[in-house]
């Protein structure tokens, strides 16, 4: 069954210029070829993420314009490609986040690893193999392979599904597969947009939960997220120590892996404990180790989570009936231009979800 009740133009709140990146403007653009395992989805609402940002603004290159950024999108299906096999219906509620490509067929993508797939197109401002520079949500409609759009359980809103599509995907993966569950000691690094989610889900699967910022000003949050412990680094600068023999698991949310102190963090780490940050790193950044320091412990990066994944992580949430916390804002020039204003200055608890889709994009 297929329909088409898709425009032949996509509209979109676009960066046209790098420089003038705080002053998004809607255009029209043209959607990517529509192929045999495309789906169309109308758009309900967008999560706005860092990385969204740091695309805007220029800091990952000068990316193609019209530049529609977003990458929590939910939506409805409203048109399927005719080899579409995935199960998918039209009208079915789907979420896509930061992934819309992958071969499907390497080793990688057959053992869930989508993200790792050298074929990754990551969902805006990267070009397909056939030229197509991808779109995002920040948009009335998107069009992608089927396989990277998720079924949303009936339970869990729309404005808090978006989140957990980039921001709760990327730290859920390393908790997931890093062993978090009851009896073990967990750490969040950094508790912001992603980190706060962190704790929320750590908590949810059971483990024990340590808040790890650098004052005690999130503390109060952290604790109603559901941390047991807080640690301020800056006012327990030795907390390696303290904690010595701690935790199985720190999941470094900060900005950057280089932010982590490896002279202190791995002291707290028990033999075999696993420090796995989810940072995107900038390309020419560099760590500084002692071997010496790593005895008994790894440190790993992570990247978003495959599919399998994802389902996983929306399970966990409609099941315990998690709530992130999430500011809304209505989408549109002015709405997004808040959005980035405010994400830069961080001035969001904890994370922004475009909505309003219908109101902004009828006109
Ligand atoms: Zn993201
Ligand atoms: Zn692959």
């Amino acid at each position: 069954m297929t329909s088409s009740t898709s425009p032949a133009k996509f509209q979109g709140i676009a960066v046209l210029d790098h420089k003038d990146w705080k002053n998004p403007k809607k255009v029209e653009f043209e959607p990517k070829p529509f192929y045999p395992n495309d789906i169309d989805i109308k758009i309900e609402c967008c999560g706005v993420c860092g990385s969204d940002i740091h695309a805007a603004a220029g800091h990952w290159g000068d990316l193609e314009k019209p530049l529609v950024v977003g990458h929590e999108v939910i939506g409805t299906v409203v048109r399927l490609g005719e080899n579409c096999n995935s199960g998918l219906k039209l009208g079915d509620r789907v979420g896509v986040g930061a992934q819309v490509f992958s071969c499907l067929d390497c080793e990688r993508c057959k053992s869930n690893n989508e993200p790792y797939c050298p074929s990754f197109v990551t969902t805006y401002g990267q070009s397909y193999k056939d030229g197509y520079s991808s779109k995002g949500g920040y948009a009335d409609y998107i069009r992608v392979h089927e396989h990277f759009a998720v079924p949303i359980p009936e339970n869990i809103p729309s404005h808090l599904a978006a989140p957990l599509m980039c921001g709760g995907i990327t730290v859920f993966s390393p908790l997931l597969r890093n062993g978090c569950g009851p009896g073990k000691k967990v750490g969040i690094v950094g508790i912001g947009g992603i980190g706060h989610m962190g704790l929320i889900f750590a908590k949810a699967m059971g483990a024990e939960v340590y808040a790890i910022s650098r004052t005690s000003a999130k503390k109060e949050d952290a604790m109603k997220l559901g941390a047991d412990h807080f640690i301020a680094t800056k006012e327990e600068p030795d907390w390696g120590t303290k904690y010595f023999d701690t935790f199985d698991l720190i999941v470094v949310c900060a900005n950057s892996l280089t932010d982590v102190d490896f002279n202190v963090v791995p002291k707290a780490m028990k033999v075999g404990g696993n420090i796995v940050s989810i940072c995107v790193p900038e390309q020419n950044e560099v760590l500084n180790l002692k071997p010496f320091g790593l005895l008994g412990v790894s440190i790993s990066n992570s990247a978003l989570g495959g599919v399998k994944e994802i389902k996983e992580l929306l399970d966990l949430v409609s099941k315990n009936n998690l709530k992130i916390w999430v500011e809304t804002l209505p989408i549109g020039e002015e709405g997004v231009k808040q959005a980035f204003e405010r994400m830069d200055k961080g001035d969001v608890k904890y994370r922004f979800t475009l909505t309003d889709y219908d109101k902004e994009f009828s006109k």
